[in-house]
Order: C-alpha cells, then structure tokens, then sequence
C-alpha cells in the first residue's frame, strides 16, 4: 500500500515533541499524528481506585496516595538507602530505594505523591521496594492517576510521562477531525461498533472498562475488515488473472508411485491422496493446507504432486525452510521419485554458484522437472520453463505473501502447503482466503507412545543411568541443546560442553556423537549416518535435527535448557523419537523461571496432541509464527489475536464477504470513505 499523503501538522510541532522526540517516534514507524493516534497502549493500570495506607497487605499491588511526611538518605556498606514516609489519612508507610539518591531532591516534604507497587514485610514493617511513584501535579490529575491509565511502549529517550502527555495534547486537540468514521452509520450500528473517533479516544484515555472493552473491540474488528477486504482484492485478482495447468492423475500413475514407497499407505494418507489427486486434475489452481503431526507422513504426499507434475511433463518445486530438512527431504525424494526416472536437484544459499548456474538454466530450459530448496529457490533469476507445482512443507516460517513469489505467475501453479502445527480453521481461512484443507489424522502403523517427564537438576544423574541401561540394551538417545556455545549466558550449557561432559563421564562407556549447524555439511552427514547405523548411540545435537532426523531406533530424548524452546518446537523434536516399534520417553531437563516456561514444560508431559499443542502454543505465544509477519517483521495484527479474537475475526469476515460480494463496491458511493481508509491504514500489509 502507498504511504498515505497526509494533511495533519507534523508531529514536531506538537506540544512536548520536539525535534529529537519526534525522530525517536519516527524509529518506531510514528511519523504522522494518525500514526501516533494508532500506536496504543501496551496495557492499563486501573488507578482509579486507590487504597488507604491501613488496608495495605503485604504481597498485594496497591496504588496509594499521600502526603511526604519525611525522607531519610542512610548508608550502609557503601550503599546508599533512600526512605521516603508516606502518610494519609489512615496511616503511614515506608518506601525505599537503593542506590538512587537522586531521587530524594524530588519527594519534598509535603508533595501529593502516589505510589504503586506491592508492599513487603521487613522486620514485621510494611514497606514498599523501588515502588513506581508519581509527584501529583495538579493541572496532571486527569492525565496519569485517578483513572484507568495507559502505559505505552516504551523506547529509550522516552519516558512514559512525557510520552502520555503527548499522547493526551494528541488526543484532546487532533483527534477531531483526523479520526474519521469510514463505515456506514447502520453498517456500524447493527454490528455494535463504537464510532471510531470515539473508539480511538478511549483506547488511549479509557473512561470506563467497559469503554475500554468496547473500543478494542472496533479497534480488533477494523484490523480484521481492513486485513480482509484487502485479502479479498488480492484473491480476485488472483483468480481473474490465473488459470492453473490440469494434472491429472491415471490409475496407472498412482500404481506406479504407490509400488515404489516402501511401505503402505495409511488411511489417513490414501485419504489426502485422493483429495489431492481430485483437485489437481481441475484448471482452478489447488490451494489446499495439509496438516499433520510429527511424523504423520506428510512428505509422501508432496512426493506425489511433484511425481505427478513431472510425469505429465511439468515441474514442481518443494520449498522448506533450512537447509538441513531440504538435504532430508532431497534423500526422501530421490528415494520415491527415482525409480520413475525423475531427478530431483536441491538449491539453497550454500550451492556453489557453478552448480547454481547449471541447475538454474537446466530449470528454465524444462530439463529438469524437480526442484527443492530453501528461500534460495524464491530469487528473481530462477525461472521456470513450466512450473506446474509448489509444494511448502513447515509453512509457518514463510511469510503470507512471501509464497506468492511463485504463485504470480501466468498459469498458476497448484499448491499444497504442509504443516505439523495445525492452524484453527477459521484462522486458515482468514489468512489464505479460500482454501480447502485435508488432515492426515493417523499415524502408521505400530508408532508407540512418547512418555515426557519434566525432570529438575536433582534428578538428572539417576535419568541418565537410567538411560544408559537402555543404550546397553541397544537402544538409542538424543541430546538436544539450543545453542552452540556459552556465548549467550553463563549457565547455559552449551552442546559442546555437554558431549564433552557426558563421553567423559555418565557415558563413558557409551559412543557418543555431536552434531550442530555450524559444522561442515560432510561432517554432518556422516555423523547422522553413524547415529542411523547405530555406531553412534548417544547423539548430543543442537536444535538442527528439529526438523529432519529419522531414526525409528532412537527411543529416548533429552532436551536440555528445555524452557529455552517454544512449544511447537519442543513438540517437533520429540518428534524425532517414537518412531520404531519400542516405547518412547522424553526427558525435559529444565529450571523455568518465568510461568509461561512451566506452563509449557507442564503441557508437553500432558499431551502428545500437535492440535493441542498448536491451540496451546497460539494462546501462549500470539499467532505471529502462523501468520507469518508483515514485511517491516512486525506481527500483522497490533491489537487483535486472531485465536482469542475469534469471534471478531468472523464477525469482521462476515462483514468484509457483505462489502466486496456487493456489485461493484469499489464504485459505490456507499464504500467511498472505505476505500479511503484503506489508503489510509497504519498498517501496511
Ligand atoms: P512428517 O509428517 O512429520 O513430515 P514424514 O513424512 O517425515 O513425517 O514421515 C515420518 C516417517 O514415517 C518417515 O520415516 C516416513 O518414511 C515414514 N512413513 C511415512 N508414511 C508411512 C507409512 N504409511 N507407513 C510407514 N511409515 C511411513
Ligand atoms: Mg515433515
């Protein structure tokens, strides 16, 4: 979208921004007053209730108001101690601060001041630590305290008084005016909308709650709209423009790739094949979502699009997100596709650029009908000669629009994007417009469970004995760190140092072999041979066999640091053990600090559920990984989360689907100021 011309006065001009103010606003992409209108609280402090000092308890956060009674600067062991007294009606408290005498200069005897934080017992005294405190100033009162407050983002050089000042001359003085209602008035009022002067208004200096609720609700609904109308403008487009070239299946194709696998496929699977199969056959291009958990067997089915495509003369590409899971997926293609006479060549940034070149010309030339790779494969010089196929396995770590590099292309190709981290439905739809998805919901046969244990430091030795009576047994193991080395804290410990550690100790008897990303890809290889051959038996690895490894031998895992890792990604590399016909366990070594790292722990010895898992994983992290994020890489909504906001998210569908089936909205007097507005959109998609 184009930068929208605006009439507003510039920001430095604004009471309380000057020159170096407003550059700093202009780093964090505020650089018109519509900007600054649309960069919201972070969050709010209800300081509109305030307690008096004798109903204080110890643990709970209060906002108390008073009078300075006295302060006392002490020092103690080269420390200093500020203690400021603060009175009211009802009684007394102290508060103080270390090491910042500076402070006392402000807390004149006899100021208003307020404070917040949580009180403490000390000696069998309330007192409050470095509480957050507020000289009152009068004229202030209405702007900072005695009401709900808004805490904005914060950045260096800007401080959250001076920031909220300017946000309220803002809003007092231009928001009238700037802030312009674009739906029409019943449009709006039948839907419950709050204006959306008055909307904006309340997000920064809420009323009430109740308001509050209210005005994020439209603020959520708009980021929706905008988001959707445009998506559908996007998708029209598509489809006037794109036809997709037919592939159809024959029975004889299916014979033929089906005597090639080495196994059967399971229902699940022979299921998605056939939906697959049918859509591929059509001139409208497929766009179809397959999920399936860790290890379900998805790359079988992308097999398949990439046989067919190449089997009727076309080409088809696999793109995945790293390096490694391309090399394990080019050894799994290769496997299935070879036998039918079809060569499969991977590209990524690590390909010679002799290599690269040849490749490249063979690709634009039509001699070589399969491709994979990474983003490498999205470059501007690599041109097909009949491009019939994208397939995307772990969609989430590419962007929305980044896939429509290949998908603008004169004859579209048919795609079919994998996924193990399940998206809602309704989510799925609002991201991709339309889109048909098939589930592989069964694993193969014979999978075992994975028994998870969320095991503390104290118990480590006897899981590792425990460990090693299985590896004698001929069983095998991971060791997964997340980084390389200690460069990042000092008591992270780091792979190197564990495999060191565990082959000169606990393991000793043992082979034990490392493997991380840094090492040259030959190395690597051979390494993980080893580990499938069972040379090795202990394998201490960095996170790069989350995606890739397939060892149905490997029967136990430790994920050491385990709180470091996101919950789709701990869910991914447990995947990479119950895989053969033994049970399984997974061992998260872990001391999380904060609640959201036991949560997660706590989920992944719950369920081996992916569904879950992913649900779990939206509401604890937002959804910036499934959608992808916005060019800029910031997420692609500011407000709204599209799992907990689901119900906004169809009402805002519902209302877009109402706006662009109408015939000709875009010229209809009705959507005028809509269609200004989307020009007009702070967020750029
Ligand atoms: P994911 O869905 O996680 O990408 P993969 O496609 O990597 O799963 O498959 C996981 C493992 O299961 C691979 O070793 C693959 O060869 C094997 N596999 C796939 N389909 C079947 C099947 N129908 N029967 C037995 N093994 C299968
Ligand atoms: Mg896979």
């Amino acid at each position: 979208m184009q930068e929208a011309p605006t009439q507003a006065p510039n920001l430095r001009y604004l009471k309380g921004i000057g020159p170096k103010r407003a550059l700093i606003l202009e780093k964090l992409g505020v650089c018109t007053l519509r900007d600054l209108f649309y960069y919201f609280p972070r969050r709010y402090e209800d300081r509109s209730h305030l307690r008096p000092i004798e109903e204080v308890r110890a643990g709970e956060p209060v906002t108390l108001k008073g009078t300075v009674l006295s302060t006392r600067l002490k020092r103690f062991r080269g420390i200093s101690i500020l203690e400021v007294h603060l009175g009211d009606k009802t009684g007394m408290i102290p508060a103080v601060w270390f090491n910042q005498p500076y402070l006392q200069a402000q807390f004149e005897e006899g100021r208003e001041v307020i404070f917040f934080g949580k009180p403490d017992l000390r000696n069998d005294r309330l007192q409050m630590n470095s509480p957050e405190f507020e000289i009152l100033d009068p004229e202030e009162e209405a702007v900072h305290t005695g009401r709900i407050t808004p805490i904005y983002p914060l950045t260096e050089g800007l401080y959250q008084k001076t920031l909220r000042g300017v946000f309220h001359e803002a809003v007092q003085q231009h928001l009238d005016g700037l802030i312009a209602e674009y739906l029409p008035e019943d449009f709006r009022e039948t839907r419950g909308l709050l204006p959306l002067p008055q909307a904006v208004r309340e997000m920064h200096f809420p009323s009430s709650q109740e308001l509050l609720d209210k005005a994020r609700h439209r603020i959520v609904f708009d980021e929706f709209f905008v988001f959707q109308v445009l998506l559908f403008q996007k998708l029209e487009l598509m489809k006037a423009r794109h036809k997709a070239q037919p592939l159809r299946a024959e029975p004889a194709h299916l014979e033929e790739f089906r005597s090639a696998l080495p196994f059967q496929l399971t229902s699940g699977q022979e299921e998605a094949l056939s939906e697959i199969a049918a859509e591929l056959a059509l001139e409208i291009p497929m766009n179809r979502l397959l999920m399936g958990d860790v290890g379900s067997g998805k790359t079988v089915l992308g097999a398949f699009v990439m046989f067919l495509a190449a089997k009727l003369g076309r080409q088809a590409v696999m793109l995945v997100p790293t390096e490694i899971l391309a090399n394990q997926h080019l050894q799994t293609l290769k496997k299935l596709l070879q036998p039918a006479g079809i060569t499969v060549k991977m590209l990524s940034s690590a390909t010679a650029p002799a290599v690269r070149e040849k490749m490249l010309a063979e690709l634009k030339q039509g001699k070589l009908s399969c491709a994979i790779g990474t983003h490498a494969l999205l470059q501007e010089d690599v041109r097909f000669a009949s491009l019939a196929a994208v397939v995307i396995d772990e969609q989430h770590k590419f962007g929305v629009y980044q896939r429509c590099q290949l998908l603008n292309r004169e004859l579209r190709p048919h795609q079919l994007v994998m996924t193990a981290t399940p998206i809602p439905r309704t989510l799925a739809l609002t991201v991709y417009g339309d889109l048909s998805v098939s589930a592989v919901k069964t694993l193969p046969a014979g999978r075992q469970p994975i028994k998870t244990y969320w095991i503390t430091r104290q118990k480590q030795p006897e899981v590792l004995r425990h460990m090693l009576e299985k590896i004698k047994k001929g069983e095998q193991a991971y060791f997964i760190y997340p980084l390389i080395d200690e460069t990042e804290k000092s008591d992270m410990r780091a792979a190197t140092a564990g495999y060191d550690a565990l082959r000169k100790g606990p393991f000793k008897d043992a082979k034990v072999g490392l493997v991380h990303g840094r090492m040259p890809g030959e190395e690597r290889d051979a390494i993980m041979r080893d580990f499938k051959d069972g040379k090795i038996q202990a394998l201490v690895a960095t996170s790069v066999v989350e995606v890739g490894v397939d060892n149905p031998n490997a029967t136990m895992m430790v994920i050491e640091n385990a709180e470091r890792f996101g919950l789709s990604q701990l869910h991914q590399m447990r995947g990479r053990v119950g895989r053969g016909q033994k049970p399984s366990e997974c061992f998260l070594f872990g001391e999380p600090t904060t609640d959201e790292g036991k949560k997660r722990l706590r989920i992944m010895t719950k369920t081996q559920d992916g569904f879950v898992i992913a649900e779990e994983d939206l509401k604890l992290r937002g959804p910036g990984d499934f959608l992808g994020t916005r060019q800029s890489g910031e997420p692609l909504f500011r407000v709204a989360h599209p799992v907990l906001d689901q119900e906004i998210l169809l009402e805002a569908r519902a209302a877009a689907t109402e706006v662009v089936k109408g015939p000709d909205w875009e010229q209809n007097p009705r959507w005028a100021a809509l269609k200004k507005f989307l020009d007009h959109f702070p967020i750029r998609y």
